[in-house]
């Protein structure tokens, strides 16, 4: 694996427990309110190897050896599996952040119970994907990813970047509606600050009634909650 950041510890990624993060380098997307634009190239000048990942967390306190494999987009590397088993190996529990870009390769993670569990970005209305996540024709994996979380045994969230550039009413009710039947969707506001998209940054980020209200909104098809 080839990461590209290690977050020493947070207490908000991990559900509920402390958690190293590690950002897998190199992400196939370019969401204009992406705020880890340094992530998106494939390389980056100081990468940091799977081994210095592992022996990290394994050093933690035995409550705090978690470890959040985020990105970028770590399911685009071919040897995430073997790092999470590898990882597995040294009990560590595990959650996978992804975008929900190769669900041939969440299918393997999930099948072989290599994490504890999977957070997914679902980031509007799957017919105006493109509008979001800066590519062509990833609206289909998506919709698969979801549906593979959605039949999936291991514990997983939606979750929602809300951009109030980007997002209407009617854009969150049916993104809401594609997640039916779901587990849970977190919505948790845009921070216009380091925006991959000048235009963005200085626009308007969510305010609490906005998230409040399209909490109303999607919560006719799925629980919700506002993550601030
Ligand atoms: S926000 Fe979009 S571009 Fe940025 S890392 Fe995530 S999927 Fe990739």
């Amino acid at each position: 694996m080839n990461f590209g950041g290690l977050q020493k510890n947070s207490l908000i990624d991990f559900p509920g427990a402390p958690a190293a993060v590690a950002f897998a380098q190199g992400c196939g997307w370019a969401c204009p309110y992406c705020h880890n634009s340094r992530l998106i190239p494939d390389r980056c000048e100081s990468p940091i190897s799977a081994e210095d990942v592992i022996q990290f967390a394994c050093q933690r306190p035995p409550r705090a050896r978690n470890l959040v494999v985020s990105g970028g987009e770590p399911t685009r590397q071919p040897d995430l599996p073997e790092f999470l088993r590898v990882a597995r190996q040294h009990s560590l529990r595990l959650k996978l952040d992804t975008n929900g870009s190769n669900p041939h390769m969440l299918q393997q993670v999930l099948d072989h119970g290599l994490v504890d569990y999977v957070a997914m970005d679902v980031k509007g209305p799957l017919p105006d994907y493109r509008r979001y996540s800066g590519k062509r024709e990833c609206a289909p994996t998506v919709k698969e990813s979801i549906h593979i979380l959605k039949s999936s045994r291991i514990p997983y969230e939606f979750r929602t970047t809300v951009v109030p550039n980007l997002h209407k009413t009617t854009d969150i009710a049916r993104l809401a509606q594609s997640l039916e039947g779901g587990r849970v969707l977190y919505l948790q506001p845009f921070r216009a600050q380091h925006a991959l998209a000048q235009s963005l940054r200085n626009s308007p980020e969510p305010t609490p009634a906005m998230l409040q209200e399209f909490c109303d909104v999607a919560k006719r098809f799925i629980p919700v909650k506002i993550r601030s």
